[in-house]
């Protein structure tokens, strides 16, 4: 079979970034399941507007995106960001987003900063600004080996807003931005500062959402 996979890699020399099969840098398995369809969930008073079921696939096109820099991976992130954001608009008066910052050590690494990117370019379609208003102010742990309260406290007082912004735009309605909501520790943090520092916080959109089995 090597001389099959050979070839094969000749005629395909790429991998699906979703599933790492040989093939079109994402396959259309893959494609399918990215497929946006408005799921609502709260977190404390927030509404969060999603588009897109988190499962292993999922994961891997976030990563795609995130870590590997791939464009047609972005291109997903977005496809999902602007059914969550056209969803959330049809309830909320537009408003700027906020981008949720990730954290110095990631966007060092990534060389660049992921979300705030993609915020810059879906806030055109919706002729919305952008106000990068967040910032984290202590280091704080990769979230994925933590549980529920683990991430409770690890982002307890996490994030601030800006120096540059304190003080303006005081009663501002704004919107949250972020990739994926799991337990809604990061969203919850992020409403936190921005009440705190006089904003209104209509809702969030995130691309991907864990859906919780009921139990
Ligand atoms: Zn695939």
């Amino acid at each position: 079979m090597r001389l099959f996979s050979d070839f094969k890699y000749l005629l395909f020399p790429t991998r699906c970034f979703g599933c790492r099969e040989l093939g079109y840098s994402i396959c259309s398995q893959c494609r399918k399941l990215w497929n946006p369809h408005p799921y609502l969930s709260k977190v404390s008073n927030l509404m969060v507007y999603s588009a897109i079921p988190y499962s292993p696939v999922a994961k891997n096109i976030l990563l795609a995106a995130k870590e590997l820099n791939i464009k047609s991976a972005d291109q997903l992130v977005l496809i999902a960001l602007r059914a969550s954001l056209s969803e959330l608009f049809q309830k909320h008066s537009s408003c700027a987003l906020v981008p949720i910052p990730s954290g110095r050590s990631s966007n060092r690494r990534r060389g660049r900063d992921f979300l705030n990117e993609i915020a810059t370019t879906v806030a055109k379609d919706f002729g919305v600004a952008v106000l990068p208003l967040l910032e984290h102010h202590r280091n704080i742990r990769d979230q994925s080996k933590l549980n529920i309260s683990g991430r409770r406290e690890n982002l307890a007082m996490a994030l601030s807003i800006k120096p540059q912004f304190h003080g303006n735009y005081s009663g501002e309605n704004v919107v949250l931005l972020d990739d994926l909501v799991t337990t809604g520790a990061t969203i919850n943090e992020a409403n936190r500062a921005l009440t705190r520092g006089g904003f209104k916080v209509q809702a969030a959109a995130t691309a991907c959402v864990a859906l919780r089995r009921r139990e």
